[in-house]
């Protein structure tokens, strides 16, 4: 082990320019600490017990002036990063929409960042540049989207959605948009999206001076889906008041509740009043892989774009985000620009083509390594099975909680999202009296108790969930994305959740 003062580090500029046996055994100590890792995830306690201070006295604070061997940075890494991180990998990590992260994209993303391609244009990264085009028409494929549809890999969803407002939004508007802004529009433009809406549409229309209050919101149904009367009575009202409505989101997998929106009508809707569609599927898509629920993602290929997360259900670690135009024109009317340092001089069609003609980013890394080293490696079979045993997973825990008489499911199972609440008996008994005071006031307690409970299940370990809000309720949430996840697991998580609230000294005062 090379000291970090041993003259032959310092001679040759330490760590800055390894030579290839440096290299070779920096990676050889990398890879065993994640073969450890992977082969010992289940065993690990999920979420760190720890504070911001322990984690502080852990790191060195002070600006290294020197550099010291890989041997102790990488063991830094593993003392105050690795044990005192939540697990995404774990198979019990039900919390939000998380990956675990497929190990074959750790040595994508090392190999990625040995080429160091910058993916601008076609010119600045020849074979990267076919590779993310040849990866996009394969998720183009997986979805079923249409045949002359392009998009490009961004940093995640929120912008992807991003993106599609802008193009919608250009799409829709008059040239002088791009040059004059949106003083140059004669009417307030609309969009129209679901109270279940991720909030990154929202904050995309904020960005891009739409404004969050031409942002409609419309009602959902009893299965959380949005609701086309709704839709409609909305568009009417606003073109009654002479606004301009253009674009309709529509959500193929809620993140509350997993609920995919009527695709079909609504882009019925859409041509009927002219409206950009947008498919927000960033948290769902990949689903459509998956036969059981394939009907959902029905006419997903009649939208104007699509938002898809392969850091979601392709099991791929962040960063990842994909957007799909079903007109790539569209995109290039509205990322386009003419600046002279970017001009793609003298080459034919194919070889002057440039990723920042369709979107917001110049300098873009190398993302498709991963999803094509994944799909190349995995393939399409595995990845659907894999999705299929996701969405029974959480069918199987309706079912346990639907048997149980201490729980109570809170959202019909749509995709692999679960929303339930603890209902102790007696609690069940309060709640079916006829007072609506002692109701209210039964779930007021129904709400604090679940509440306790979620924060005692984050701390013990063993699972994972988070929350959401349903009908005004206190829901415990979890979503199941992990080829690693079995039916076991759901067993454990219940028992776990049975464990933790027996600890919970629970008031009662009804
Ligand atoms: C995750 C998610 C987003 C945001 O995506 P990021 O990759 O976190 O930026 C937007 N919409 C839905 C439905 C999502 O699940």
């Amino acid at each position: 082990m090379a000291a970090k003062d041993s003259p032959s580090n310092s001679d040759r500029g330490s760590s800055l320019d390894p030579s290839a046996e440096e290299i070779r055994r920096w990676g050889n100590a990398a890879i065993k600490a994640m073969a450890d890792y992977h082969g010992s995830i289940r065993e690990r306690r999920l979420y760190p017990q720890t504070t911001a201070h322990q984690i502080r006295e852990r790191l060195e604070r002070a600006l290294p002036a020197e550099g010291s061997d890989f041997e102790t940075v990488l063991a830094t890494f593993q003392d105050a990063i690795v044990d005192l991180s939540r697990h995404n990998a774990h198979p019990r990590m039900f919390g939000y929409v998380q990956a675990p992260g497929a190990a074959i994209a750790a040595f994508a993303d090392l190999l990625a960042s040995m080429l160091n391609a910058n993916l601008t244009a076609w010119r600045s990264a020849p074979a990267a540049v076919e590779l993310e085009r040849l990866t996009i028409n394969w998720i183009t494929k997986m979805l079923g989207y249409d045949r002359n549809s392009a998009g490009l890999f961004v940093s995640g969803g929120s912008t992807a959605n991003l993106a599609a407002l802008a193009a919608a939004r250009r799409a829709k508007a008059s040239e002088e948009l791009l040059s004059k802004g949106v003083r140059s529009l004669p009417q307030e433009m609309r969009v129209y999206v679901s109270e279940e809406t991720h909030h990154s549409v929202a904050k995309a229309a904020a960005l891009l001076g739409i404004g969050r209050e031409n942002v409609r919101i419309v009602r959902v149904d009893e299965r959380f889906k949005i609701r086309i009367d709704d839709l409609v009575a909305k568009i009417d009202e606003d073109l009654k008041a002479g606004h301009l409505p253009f674009c309709v989101v529509a959500n193929a997998g809620t993140v509350m509740t997993g609920a995919v929106d009527p695709l079909a009508e609504m882009s019925g809707i859409a041509q009927q009043f002219n409206l950009w569609m947008h498919v927000d599927a960033c948290y769902g898509g990949f689903a459509a892989m998956a036969k059981s629920v394939r009907p959902l993602f029905h006419s997903i290929d009649k939208a104007d774009s699509v938002a898809l997360d392969p850091h979601k259900w392709l099991y791929l670690p962040v960063d990842c985000g994909c957007i799909l135009y079903r007109a790539p024109e569209t995109a290039r009317a509205t990322f386009a620009h003419e600046a002279e340092y970017t001009r793609v001089i003298a080459q034919e069609a194919e070889e002057a083509f440039a990723f920042w003609d369709y979107g917001p980013e110049l300098s873009r890394r190398f993302r498709a390594l991963k999803v094509w080293m994944l799909l190349k490696s995995v393939g399409v079979r595995t990845l659907s099975k894999a999705i299929e045993k996701d969405l029974a997973c959480a069918r199987h825990f309706e079912q346990l909680v639907q048997a149980s008489d201490d729980f109570e499911m809170l959202a019909p199972v749509e995709l692999s999202i679960f929303c339930f609440r603890h209902l102790p008996v007696r609690m069940k008994q309060a709640l079916a009296s006829a007072n609506e005071n002692t109701r209210r006031q039964v779930n007021e307690e129904l709400d604090s108790m679940n509440e306790r409970l979620l924060v005692e299940l984050q701390r013990d370990g063993s699972s994972y969930l988070s929350n959401a809000l349903i009908h005004g309720r206190f829901a415990l949430r979890g979503c199941v994305m992990n080829y690693r996840t079995t039916s076991h697991d759901m067993e454990i998580l219940l028992n776990d959740l049975r464990r933790v609230a027996r600890r919970l000294k629970v008031k009662v005062s009804v």
